[in-house]
């Protein structure tokens, strides 16, 4: 499955697998999760910051 670029505004860059023949979206939600404070203590929840898709450069091709 190929894998996209994801740019997230607070956490940096991350990948999705999109399949084949399925359209690749501009944006996604970050999958981050991230501690936020809460008046009972600490709790996860997950970022979903819309991150724009970053188009591949040739230097981030391997192929091995
Ligand atoms: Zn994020």
């Amino acid at each position: 499955m190929p894998t996209h670029t994801y740019l997230c505004p607070h956490h940096g860059d991350f990948d999705v697998s999109v399949p084949f023949g399925k359209e690749v979206p501009k944006l996604d939600a970050c999958p981050a999760r991230t501690r936020r404070a809460a008046p009972e203590g600490r709790w996860m929840a997950t970022c979903y910051a819309p991150s724009p898709w970053q188009p591949p450069t040739g230097v981030s091709f391997k192929i091995t």
